[in-house]
């Protein structure tokens, strides 16, 4: 199917998740009866409960519409919520490069301050997977244009910025004040990190999704790392939880990225890159966790 075979239902149902781009998968099904009752009102002459959309129907009419998206680089992804495991869906650039186009709004210069905190929280030694405030306010005296001079941004417009970012839901700020990735982020910058940051973007063993936040297996050669809500419903009729991929005891108590508990160091450390060492890294790198 290409956009032009799109019927009133893709067509409507489009114009209302472009309007809100990050929703839940139960405001999503809603939409989704919604834009139903308003367009097939000549076959059902009552409106149709929410209940009555079943999931496969819903799955069928994505992949429609995921498909005529295709030519426009644009795609519905769905995701689950790394801290509170809500299944939520957005409409996602699937072309990798184009970061402006997705984190749209923004000036090149704060373009280029987002892209520098994007690196320091992936780039986080230990798999920490956030940044704190004083490293991402250090942050903004690194930034650099494109012709490699120094851009200077205040640190009171860099406060300012930080706060945009949250507020925009681009990145989540904990009550200890560490910044990380945010859902909106996992899922619409989600080529744009696979493309740049290759291997060192993991996944969770179970669902096969980026993971920044969740349990990871004791045995420092084994790569499972699960989320906090799959690791739940995985271990739930377990007796003895056992590593889904070595098969050794899982404390759940070895974690990666923030929670609320814990604080961001305050320095940015980054691990070395696989490709090419990172020369902007600080203190001391290591390798944590290369088992792949
Ligand atoms: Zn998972
Ligand atoms: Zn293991």
């Amino acid at each position: 199917m290409t956009t032009s075979r799109f019927t009133d239902t893709h067509r409507l149902f489009l114009q209302a998740a472009i309007s809100r781009r990050l929703m839940t998968e139960a405001t999503a099904l809603d939409l989704y009866s919604q834009v139903c009752n308003a367009t097939d009102g000549m076959f059902w002459r009552h409106l149709i409960p929410r209940e009555r959309f079943n999931q496969d129907q819903f799955t069928e009419f994505v992949t429609q519409v995921n498909e005529g998206l295709n030519s426009v680089e644009l795609e519905f992804r769905r995701s689950q919520d790394e801290t509170l495991g809500t299944p939520m869906m957005a409409l996602t650039n699937t072309n990798g490069q184009k970061i402006a186009q997705v984190a749209t709004g923004y000036s090149p210069t704060e373009l280029e301050y987002f892209k520098h905190l994007l690196d320091a929280i992936v780039m986080a030694d230990d798999e920490a997977y956030c940044i704190s405030s004083t490293a991402a306010l250090h942050e903004a005296g690194k930034l650099k244009n494109k012709e490699n001079k120094s851009i200077s941004i205040t640190k009171r417009d860099a406060e300012a910025l930080l706060d945009r970012f949250v507020a925009d839901k681009w990145f989540i700020r904990s009550a200890a004040g560490a910044y990380s990735l945010s859902m909106r982020s996992l899922l619409e910058l989600q080529t744009y990190l696979k493309e740049t940051y290759g291997d060192q973007i993991q996944e969770c063993t179970l669902c096969m999704e980026i993971i920044t936040k969740g349990q990871r297996c004791m045995v420092a050669a084994c790569s499972t790392r699960l989320h906090h809500h799959c690791a739940a419903s995985y271990f739930k009729n377990m007796h003895n939880a056992v590593c889904p991929t070595c098969h050794s005891a899982w404390s759940g108590q070895v974690l990666i990225g923030v929670s609320d508990r814990t604080s961001a160091p305050p320095k940015v450390r980054r691990q070395r890159r696989r490709d090419n060492d990172d020369a902007s890294g600080e203190g001391d790198v290591k390798e944590e966790g290369e088992d792949k």
